[in-house]
């Protein structure tokens, strides 16, 4: 799986992160795009990598149709917050806040 991640602190980015949007993994065949919505100048969070980063970890689990299929199943049954994959990626997360924590 290919990884290609981005910063995006134009307009729309500073738009976004305003909103406490802080990233996107947009899951293709065999390549994954990260954008992270950002301020100029301000670094992306370790939870916000960890976040967008176990979607493509999901990705490759379940290949390009299979993250999807499951992923909009997820987004009409139980919406976004509920949505087993973003759970799990909220898992990373709070992962990452204890290690560093107790580090
Ligand atoms: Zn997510």
């Amino acid at each position: 799986m290919k990884v290609i991640e981005r910063t995006v602190s134009n307009a729309f980015g500073r738009w976004m992160h305003r909103r406490d949007w802080r990233g996107v993994c947009i899951v293709l065949p065999r390549i994954c795009v990260v954008l992270y919505w950002t301020l100029p100048g301000v670094p992306v969070a370790v939870t916000t990598k960890r976040h967008e980063l176990k979607h493509v970890d999901q990705a490759e689990r379940y290949g390009f149709l299979g993250f999807w299929k499951r992923y909009l199943t997820q987004l009409w049954k139980n919406g976004y917050y509920l949505n087993e994959l973003e759970l799990e990626a909220q898992d990373a997360e709070t992962e990452i806040r204890h290690l560093r924590s107790v580090s």
